[in-house]
C-alpha cells in the first residue's frame, strides 16, 4: 500500500541536510576523527545531586503511575520559587505554572491551542525551527520578522504590516537567542508587551538559554515587565541550564488562561512528565548558583578559546553575551550549506548552516560550544591550518543577505 502521508507533512520545510549527513556517515565510515559543533545538546554530565534525587524517586511505587497533568504542585512550586528568587516575579503555581515533556513539547502545542486555520503567527527568521512548525501543523502561516545583525538580531516591530498585526495571533520571540546568541533588555521586553497588547497578540518568549551567560551578564524575563501577564506566556527548561536533555522536562509560566488552553491540548495528547523526574526538577531548581557559575565559566572558555583562535585568521566574531552558539558570517562567496560541507570535508569540523535556520540565516554558521577545550583548540588548529579557507578569510569580503 502506498502511504499518503497529510498535507500538513509537505508544508513542513525541506529538509537540507540531507547532503550534509550522508558526508557525515561517510567520513565516519572512514574513520575520520569528526569534531561535532553542530549539535546544541551539552556534553557536560548533569548534576550528581539531580541524579541521586531521580534514583530514590524512582524507587518509589507512587511515582510509577500516571502522573496529575498539570504536573506535580510540589514542582510548580519549585518553578515559582526560583522565578521568585531568579527574577523577583510572583507565579500562582496553581495557575501560571505548567510542566512540560521539555519546552520544544509545549512551544509545539501552543500553536494547536491558539491558532485557527489560516490565522497568522508572527515568527522571528532564522529561529528554532520549532516555532514555525507548530504553527504549520495547527494550519496557521508564519510571517517571518527578519533578524538583521544591524538591529542586534531584534525584530523590527515598526515594519510589522499593521494590517498582519492586527490579523496576528500569536508572536514568537527568543532572548538569549538560539541561534544568533544576541541577548536583549527589559526596554525591547516593553516595547513587545505594548506591542501585543495594542494588536491583541499572545507573546510567547523562548527563555531556555537564561542561565548559560558570561562576562557577568544576566538575563531577564519578560515577566518581569509589568502587565506582561496580560498577554505573554514563557518557556522555560531544565535542559541546558542543568544538562538535562535527555531527560526531557521544562514548563510555561504566565498568563493564566493561555497556560490553560495549553494544558487542555495537553491533556487530550500526552499524559505529562514522569513523577521522579520532575521530583529531580525540584532538586535542580534548588540548586545553588555555585554550580551554574561553574557551567558558565566552562562555556566562557570555550568561547574564548574559538573566538581568539579564528581571529588569527582574520574571522570576526562577536563575544555573545549568553547561550553556547557562536553565529558567525561566513565569506560571501559560499552558502552557508557550502560552507559547513568545506569545514566537514577538509577539517573534520561539524557546524549548522544557517539556513536550516530560516533564510535570513543564509550567510552564517552556527558552532555549539557542547565540545571539550581540547577538541575546540583542535578544530582552530584545523581551520587555520587550512590554505584555502584561512586564504578565504584573509582576503574576503565578507557579507551577509539580511
Ligand atoms: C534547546 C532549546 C529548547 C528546548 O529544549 P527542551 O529540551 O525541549 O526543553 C527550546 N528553545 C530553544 C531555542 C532551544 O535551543
Amino acid at each position: 500500500m502506498k502511504i499518503d502521508k497529510a498535507k500538513r507533512l509537505t508544508k513542513l520545510p525541506p529538509y537540507l541536510f540531507a547532503k550534509l549527513n550522508k558526508m557525515k556517515s561517510r567520513l565516519r565510515e572512514e574513520r575520520k576523527d569528526l569534531i561535532d559543533l553542530g549539535v546544541g545538546d551539552p556534553d557536560l554530565p548533569t548534576p550528581s545531586p539531580i541524579i541521586k534525587r531521580l534514583s530514590q524517586a524512582a524507587e518509589n511505587p507512587r511515582n510509577h503511575r500516571y502522573p496529575s497533568y498539570q504536573g506535580l504542585l510540589s514542582f510548580r512550586r519549585a518553578v515559582s520559587q526560583w522565578y521568585q528568587r531568579r527574577f523577583g516575579v510572583g507565579l500562582d503555581p496553581e495557575k501560571e505554572v505548567l510542566t512540560l515533556i521539555g519546552s520544544k513539547e509545549g512551544i509545539a502545542h501552543i500553536s494547536l491551542a491558539l491558532i485557527n486555520p489560516g490565522d497568522i503567527a508572527l515568527v522571528p527568521d532564522p529561529a528554532y525551527p520549532v516555532y514555525g512548525a507548530g504553527v504549520i501543523f495547527a494550519g496557521g502561516k508564519s510571517y517571518l520578522l527578519p533578524l538583521r545583525k544591524e538591529n542586534h538580531f531584534l525584530p523590527c516591530l515598526e515594519k510589522i504590516d499593521k494590517k498582519v498585526a492586527q490579523r496576528a495571533k500569536i508572536l514568537f520571540i527568543n532572548y538569549p537567542n538560539n541561534p544568533t546568541g544576541a541577548v536583549t533588555t527589559k526596554d525591547f521586553f516593553q516595547s513587545i508587551v505594548d506591542f501585543a497588547k495594542e494588536f491583541n497578540i499572545v507573546v510567547c518568549h523562548d527563555l531556555a538559554y537564561s542561565e548559560i551567560s558570561f562576562d557577568g551578564y544576566s538575563p531577564p524575563s519578560i515577566m518581569e515587565i509589568k502587565r506582561a501577564k496580560e498577554v505573554a506566556i514563557e518557556f522555560h527548561s531544565l535542559s541546558k541550564t542543568f544538562n538535562m536533555t535527555g531527560w526531557r522536562i521544562g514548563f510555561a509560566v504566565g498568563n493564566k488562561a493561555i497556560i490553560e488552553t495549553l494544558n487542555e491540548v495537553k491533556t487530550n495528547i500526552d499524559s505529562g512528565v514522569f513523577q521522579a523526574v520532575q521530583e529531580a526538577g525540584i532538586e535542580a531548581l534548588r540548586m545553588n548558583e555555585h554550580a551554574l557559575k561553574k557551567t558558565q565559566e566552562i562555556y566562557q572558555r570555550r568561547r574564548n578559546i574559538l573566538t581568539e583562535g579564528l581571529a588569527r585568521i582574520n574571522w570576526q566574531i562577536q563575544l555573545p553575551k549568553a547561550t553556547f552558539y557562536l553565529w558567525l558570517k561566513i565569506p560571501s562567496r559560499f552558502s552557508s550549506l557550502e560552507f559547513a560541507e568545506l569545514l566537514m570535508e577538509r577539517c573534520g569540523v561539524i557546524v549548522t548552516p544557517g539556513i536550516g535556520f530560516g533564510s535570513c540565516g543564509e550567510g552564517y554558521i552556527r558552532i555549539a560550544l557542547t565540545v571539550s577545550e581540547e577538541r575546540l583548540e583542535e578544530a582552530v588548529k584545523r581551520i587555520r591550518a587550512d590554505n584555502l579557507i584561512s586564504r578565504e578569510f584573509l582576503n574576503a569580503k565578507i557579507k551577509c543577505k539580511c
